[in-house]
């Protein structure tokens, strides 16, 4: 059961947090693991901090010291809140509940006295290395996790379970992208998570954070998984143990037919997709789900499932193997601010190894492809992290031109009905007629029709996709 930020966001959220982990419990044969994101905001806030570091800007109402102190009072408030309610504080701090109360209190001065030295060290030195920033985000984490794991102890656990996620999430050294070393994380989940536990009650433990090794081990270094990596941490989890399902509980209902970001209240839930669906939606912007989460569920054959923690009630939308029985399109998804690169050499012309050497460009500058398409003599592709952007452009005008058009969007329809009912692809062609498009791609194996269009026409060209294929 993995809870992102909003679900973990103030002492009500995680109150509820308790309430649905509860309900499981009394299923009566269901014992979850609990993976949490930090509180919303706090890893924005905390990357924000790292920058201001890196400026040196310390001090002062808007410096980094300041920050900090905001967010030792918001987490140690949900603290007091949690401890308050369970009645071990109202009775003025006496006994066991004071004791309990102390020494979690010590450990979130501990976790913001840790993040002080880091914030400090980056701005004497005025450097922030991945490592450090990983660090430095870690921390978001490392404190919701303490929280919820205290509003659970006397109610859910009978002792306090915070396990930490670097003991076992082991990675590469790729910091604030790392990719987990799967054999030797999934053995490490295993003992930590299961064998360990031996019925010791729910165990709660971070998404998104890794370690080069077992933390615990001198010479090993905190990593994150990308952002809104909790999501993956959830489903390697969940593969790992071998889980009946793996739930990400969130804001919203479920996947809904296009983001409600843009199409506000029209959108509407999928209560069924595949995971082919599911896994080119995320891929293609629908930030519900992180883009890696797939894949170990797919690998065990493990259905996922997307829950709504403000209105537990709704079924959610399950993510398996079988497919919904619409007739149109699945789910519109839509990623906003990448770039295309249009490259084009008459070399190209019949010649063999011209795209492994372009491809190969991106590759040495980490950066990922997303759409491709190609022509006699041009290949247009699009990337979202464009920071390398110049160096990859200046090493292909070796031997191609190039052109880069910033401020893209792309818009993938998404349905399993794709490839076989090939009238859809016409009509949603015929409805995109007035807007100018820079390219099309369309992968009957994957089941998408992707488009890449201004940033600007986005939202008027998904309103109008959902409106004809998602009618009120
Ligand atoms: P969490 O913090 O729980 O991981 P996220 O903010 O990462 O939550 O993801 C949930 C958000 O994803 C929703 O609030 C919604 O705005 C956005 N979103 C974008 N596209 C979709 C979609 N197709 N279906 C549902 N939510 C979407
Ligand atoms: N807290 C991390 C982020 O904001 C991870 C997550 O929420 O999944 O990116
Ligand atoms: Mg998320």
């Amino acid at each position: 059961m993995k809870f992102g930020g909003t679900s973990v966001q103030d002492t009500a959220a995680i109150r509820k947090v308790r309430d649905i982990v509860k309900a499981t419990l009394e299923q009566g044969n269901k014992l979850p693991v609990v993976v949490v994101s930090a509180m919303a905001g706090v890893t924005d806030t905390l990357v924000r901090m790292s920058e201001k570091a890196l400026e040196g800007r310390l001090e002062g109402s808007v410096g980094v010291l300041s920050d900090l102190r905001s967010l030792q009072t918001r987490h140690l408030s949900v603290l007091r809140d949690l401890f308050g309610n369970s009645g071990r504080l109202d009775a003025k701090f006496r006994g066991q509940g004071e004791a309990d109360f102390n020494a979690a209190e010590a450990v979130i001065y501990e976790r913001f006295g840790e993040l002080e030295g880091l914030v400090r060290s980056v701005a004497t030195l005025r450097e922030l290395t991945p490592r450090s920033q990983d660090a430095i985000i870690s921390i978001g984490e490392r404190l919701s996790s303490f929280l919820v794991a205290n509003a659970f102890q006397g109610t859910i656990n009978r002792e306090l379970l915070d396990i930490d996620a670097r003991t076992f999430m082991i990675t590469d050294d790729q910091f604030t992208c790392a990719n987990p070393r799967m054999d030797e994380a999934k053995r490490f989940i295993h003992r930590a998570l299961v064998t360990d536990m031996q019925m010791r009650g729910v165990p709660v433990t971070q998404g998104f954070i890794g370690a080069t090794g077992d933390i615990r081990v001198r010479g090993t270094y905190t990593t994150t998984l990308g952002r809104g990596g909790s999501d993956y941490s959830a489903a390697i989890i969940g593969a790992a143990i071998g889980a009946e399902e793996i739930q990400i509980w969130t804001d919203v209902d479920g996947m809904l037919t296009a983001d409600p970001r843009i199409v506000f209240s029209k959108a509407r839930l999928v209560p069924q997709l595949t995971f082919v669906e599911a896994a080119e939606l995320a891929y293609f912007g629908a930030k519900v789900l992180h883009p890696k989460t797939i894949q170990p569920a797919l690998e065990k054959g493990i259905p996922v499932r997307i829950l709504n923690s403000l209105n537990p009630k709704s079924p959610g939308t399950i993510i398996s193997s079988e497919r919904g029985d619409t007739n149109g399109p699945t789910a519109i998804a839509c990623k906003r601010d990448v770039t295309v690169v249009d490259i084009t050499s008459t070399r190209m012309l019949m010649a063999h190894g011209f795209l492994a050497k372009v491809f190969e460009v991106f590759a040495r500058f980490k950066t990922a492809i997303d759409v491709v398409t190609t022509s006699e003599i041009s290949v247009s592709v699009t990337i979202d992290d464009a920071s390398h952007l110049r160096q990859i452009a200046q090493e292909l005008e070796v031997f191609a031109q190039v052109e880069t058009l910033p401020q893209m969007a792309i818009l993938a329809v998404v349905g399993e009905q794709l490839p076989e009912n090939p009238r859809l692809i016409g009509e949603i062609l015929t409805l995109l007629g007035r807007f100018p498009i820079q390219l099309v791609s369309q992968s009957a194996a994957r089941r998408n029709l992707t488009v890449v269009l201004n940033n600007d026409d986005l939202p008027a060209v998904t309103v109008q996709l959902h409106e004809k294929f998602f009618p009120e």
